[in-house]
């Protein structure tokens, strides 16, 4: 017997209707230079209504790929609804890619429209010699540059060239509605194609307490970027529900967000954690009044429990940790407590924290050793943790290295992992970031948490570096804050080590730099160092 339910399409259309018909006043803010741009859920339906007409006009058809090079802004937003809803396929490029992977990205997804900052213009006017499937350029302002290039429109003049009311077409709900590239890995980015059922679903499970837990009374601030696995699917989760939305445009210091916080009494934000380390050195300094945030969402890279630990106690502010990848629209894990959890000491709590948490709904997980065998859920087993669910890819983009990704239908995410019998994930390390020490596995992302909860740290990153007997052990790379810089010594490290680590996981030596470089999505970019220290003389 079958259900009798409609077969209602999941797609993101009726998402947006829902916010103009419901929410048409709801404001969205785009911070631009020292000015706060505001528009409403009225006007961006709308606009990407005009959108769509204009860009069917240049000759996007459906699948055709839209790229945009941009900042976190309200155009940005009107891109992501007007090109899925036209039945395209929306493509946003990381802004910090080098110029040849940009090119390869560009090529490899045939891009046919590419909208761009205008402040980004003339880094897209040096590509473009190269970009073999690009017909348009759209530059997301009132102008034109001065270019050589043909074929350059300004995004303000083709929407008032539109005409309104643009008839959205019925759409499958496993239509491509956009795409990322991976970053961080070697080799070329790997493409990934959401559908609009998966971020439809995504969405939803967004904004559930498991998750992020964002409603129509919330101003969410994306500070991840926009290009960064669609800013980890938020602007879909805020327009599903209503929720007010800042976007701080190219201004990510931890001076403009700590400003713009206050400003418009933003509620939920969501970035790496990175960010989240300058902002804590900036509010050590300068007084701010961020009551109004309820829960700032940190991923991306693991959170330090030092830093979950700072903002509650001395600012009051919560962190909760998430995790995911590019490959799972992101969300995979979300450390919230349950019910019986919060009832625990408070270290216990903290250590929780710091973990990546539980699986939201719809996500399943399992943890798989060498020989493909699942490990147990005991909190202590090293396992590589693979995935599946309805916001999992099943394929890369035209891609001949998706085979080696997958198992019996599961996604390898090539974390390593314990989970506990609660079900609470922990990561490890990368498989290609552990340190592997005679026969032991050494987490560097433990050494890091350690070391950076050490009140003169800013940042510190472990790296595996060739020894002749042990094969690999680890070296800290350690930048200490400002004030510190030329006077921690390592012994002091030495001495926050020795208490919390077995002997043989101390870093055989200790560096000290001036900042831990960050890969395009402002992860700390550990293969850079790897190159930097591989020939570094360990102390006998
Ligand atoms: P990306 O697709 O660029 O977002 O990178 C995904 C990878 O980032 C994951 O496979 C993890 O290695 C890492 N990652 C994401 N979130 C976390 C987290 N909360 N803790 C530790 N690593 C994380």
């Amino acid at each position: 017997m079958q259900g009798l339910m409609m077969d209602y399409p999941l797609t993101l259309t009726p998402l947006l209707d829902r916010a103009q018909r419901l929410y048409p006043h709801k404001e969205i803010v785009t911070k631009v230079g020292p000015n706060l741009e505001r528009s409403s859920y009225a006007e961006v339906a709308a606009r990407a209504g005009r959108l769509a007409e204009a860009l069917a006009r240049l000759g996007v058809l459906p699948g055709d790929r839209v790229a945009t090079f941009a900042f976190n802004s309200n155009r940005h937003l009107e891109l992501y609804f007007a090109v899925p809803c036209m039945g395209a396929v929306l493509h946003p490029l990381n802004l910090r890619l080098p110029a040849e992977q940009l090119i390869y990205v560009i090529n490899h997804a045939e891009d046919k429209v590419l909208c761009v900052d205008p402040g980004l213009w003339p880094a897209v006017e040096k590509l473009a010699p190269h970009l073999k499937t690009v017909q348009h350029f759209v530059v997301l302002g009132d102008h034109t540059p001065e270019t050589s290039l043909g074929s350059v429109h300004a995004y303000e003049a083709l929407l008032a060239e539109a005409a309104a009311g643009f008839t959205w077409p019925a759409l499958d709900e496993n239509t491509a509605a956009a795409m990322c590239y991976t970053s961080g890995t070697t080799g070329h980015p790997k493409g990934v194609v959401y559908s609009h059922r998966s971020i439809y679903l995504h969405a939803m499970a967004l904004v559930m307490h498991e998750a992020m837990n964002i409603s129509e009374r919330d101003v969410f601030m994306p500070v991840v970027p926009m290009f960064h696995v669609l800013a980890w699917g938020t602007p879909y989760a805020c327009t599903l529900v209503g929720a007010k939305q800042v976007f701080p445009g190219a201004h990510l210091t931890p001076l403009d967000l700590a400003g713009l916080i206050q400003a418009e009494r933003v509620t939920v934000t969501a970035g790496v954690p990175s960010l989240w380390l300058g902002l804590l050195a900036l509010l050590e300094k300068e007084r701010y009044d961020l009551s109004s945030l309820r829960d700032m969402i940190v991923g991306g890279a693991a959170a330090p429990r030092a830093m979950i630990e700072a903002y509650e106690q001395k600012h009051g502010l919560n962190i909760t940790h998430a995790w995911g990848m590019t490959e799972m629209s992101p969300l995979g894990t979300v450390s919230r407590l349950t019910s019986s959890q919060l009832e625990r000491p408070e270290a216990e709590r903290f250590a929780l924290r710091a973990k990546q948490g539980k699986s939201v709904p719809l996500v399943e997980i399992r943890a798989m050793d060498e020989m493909g065998r699942e490990v147990p859920w005991d909190g202590q087993t090293y396992g590589e943790l693979q995935v599946r669910g309805p916001w999992v890819i099943r394929s890369y983009y035209s891609d001949d290295r998706s085979p080696a990704s997958f198992q019996e239908g599961w996604f390898r995410t090539g974390d390593v992992v314990t989970i506990d019998p609660e079900g609470f994930v922990q990561i490890v390390d990368r498989t290609k970031d552990l340190v592997k020490s005679g026969g032991e596995w050494i987490s560097s992302v433990e050494l890091e948490n350690v070391l950076m909860g050490h009140p003169k740290v800013l940042e510190a990153a472990v790296i595996a570096v060739a020894h002749p007997i042990w094969q690999e052990r680890p070296l800290a790379c350690v930048v200490p804050k400002p004030d510190y810089a030329g006077s921690l010594t390592k012994e002091e490290l030495y001495e926050h080590l020795r208490p919390r680590f077995p002997k043989l996981y101390l870093p055989d030596d200790i560096v000290f730099i001036e900042a831990v470089p960050k890969t395009s999505v402002g992860k700390f970019n550990k293969r850079l160092l790897r190159e930097q220290y591989r020939d570094h003389q360990l102390p006998a």
